[in-house]
């Protein structure tokens, strides 16, 4: 039997058009349909528009709307394509990954980096890819760019303009393509722990910093001050924090012992975190922050924002922190 896929557009490059003040998402599914069902192999496609959003208007509450969208389709379908704008579709897919807790089907992100419309595009091999992998029975979220598949909470965009824009960060890729066809690496798949769990909460008061020599802690306390309960700190290297002149590491311990959840990870791409190793490391870790280990920013930050909408319970945090929920995280 043909498998039957659901395409859900929410905007990107990938439907946009010229318009009076620059290229912004225009086309719909309807104007799409064409091109998507030349794409669609043996199966089964149905189309729909969510929203026609640049990813960089995409917020938590379209996160958690599209994750109940899916939730409530996910029995009709045997996998879903969203088409996303590149932007911040990591930061999406990562959410994706953690509100839609054991998903029964293939969920696939994907969107390009020339719009449809255009000739020399992207967009037609990219939807092919994640269709394909949307048929493939494999249950989870993913990113399908540049004929290769990565876990979504895995991926992140690294070039700006290249057809190439993401990449899987520490983990190995899924599935790629090549003249063989699609190989997929059922090994590298997280198995399901259970049954399939929508968890679409999220708590709007997390914020993300970016350490940088002449970062001021005050920016910490005032952050504090806001009333942000959690904060993910990009620190240097394998996660070092300053307490010399600056002493963000004597701040940070007041924040923490008010309530405050700090997770550090690295401004590195690659490798991830390993805070017992330098003072700088050893000291924030003693002070009471998690570490982020090899986690992407995007997946460390939307983990965060994930978890404090569920428990303010500082025990409960940190035994989140230590389990990998859906790949994110080498513990
Ligand atoms: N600005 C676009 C977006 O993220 C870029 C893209 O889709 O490639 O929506």
């Amino acid at each position: 039997m043909k498998k039957k896929i659901l395409i859900i557009n929410t905007g990107g490059t990938l439907s946009s058009v010229m318009k009076e003040n620059g290229l912004a998402p225009g086309l719909s599914t309807h104007d799409m349909q064409k091109e998507l069902h030349i794409v669609s192999g043996e199966t089964v496609l149905e189309i729909e528009d969510f929203c026609a959003l640049d990813s960089a208007n995409i917020f938590p509450e379209d996160w958690s709307a599209l994750a109940l969208h899916i939730s409530e389709l996910r029995n009709d379908y045997d996998g879903i394509v969203v088409i996303h704008g590149t932007d911040t579709m990591a930061y999406t897919s990562s959410m994706l990954s953690f509100m839609l807790q054991n998903i029964n089907i293939p969920v696939v992100l994907t969107g390009s980096q020339l719009s449809i419309t255009n000739p020399v595009a992207d967009a037609m091999e990219n939807c092919r890819c994640a269709i394909h992998m949307a048929a493939s029975g494999m249950p989870g979220v993913f990113v399908a760019f540049n004929r290769k598949v990565m876990l979504g909470c895995r991926a992140s965009k690294v070039r700006s303009l290249s057809f190439d824009a993401f990449e899987s960060i520490n983990y190995p890729y899924v599935a790629k393509i090549s003249s063989l066809g699609m190989s997929i690496e059922k090994a590298v798949i997280p198995e399901r722990k259970g049954v399939f769990q929508l968890a679409n909460n999220y708590s709007t008061k997390v914020c993300m910093l970016k350490m940088f020599p002449g970062i001021h802690r005050s920016l910490l306390e005032s952050i504090a001050e806001q009333g942000y309960k959690g904060i993910y700190l990009e620190a240097y290297g394998i996660g070092g924090v300053p307490f010399l002149k600056h002493d963000f590491i004597s701040t940070l311990e007041k924040l923490i012992s008010n309530g405050m959840t700090v997770l550090v990870g690295t401004q590195c791409r690659y490798e991830g975190s390993k805070m017992d190793i330098y003072e700088t490391g050893r000291r924030t870790l003693e002070v009471g922050a998690l570490q982020a280990h090899d986690m992407t920013s995007e997946a460390a930050l939307t983990k965060l924002m994930w978890i404090l909408g569920m428990t303010d319970n500082a025990g409960e945090i940190r035994d989140y922190f230590s389990i990998n929920m859906s790949g994110e995280v080498s513990v």
